[in-house]
């Protein structure tokens, strides 16, 4: 059984929309290489990747990447010097730094939600 109980509906619309837990979530298939659940929406009948609303969703680069060039630019790291350290592109650096500005609760959550004890 999966555990969703780090995710919510994505669905501005739907009455249990940022309800974390609540159970109006299920996984109605899984896509991609990596196997990213698509998750179904029992109250709006929504459906959506379990990565909408981060930075991580859609992304390219490896979660690991994401998340490492991330936390550089929390930590108060310029673009150039954390494209360097993290073997990005620049323009990268700062696509991802922008979608974590206006994504940061939910990149919070994201990362809480991959921590050792979740896996
Ligand atoms: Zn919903």
């Amino acid at each position: 059984m999966d555990d969703l109980s780090t995710f919510c509906c994505q669905n501005p619309d739907c009455p249990d929309h940022g309800k974390r837990g609540h159970g109006n979530l299920t996984v109605c298939m899984r896509y991609g290489r990596h196997q990213r659940r698509l998750l179904y929406c029992k109250t709006c009948k929504a459906r959506f990747s379990e990565r909408k609303g981060t930075p991580l969703f859609d992304s390219r680069l490896p979660q690991g990447t994401v998340v490492s060039v991330l936390h550089h630019i929390a930590e108060g790291c310029g673009i150039r010097q954390t494209g360097r350290l993290c073997g990005v592109k620049k323009d990268t650096v700062s696509r991802y730094s922008l979608l974590a500005g206006d994504h940061a609760q939910q990149l919070h959550d994201e990362l809480v939600a991959f921590s050792p004890q979740h896996r």
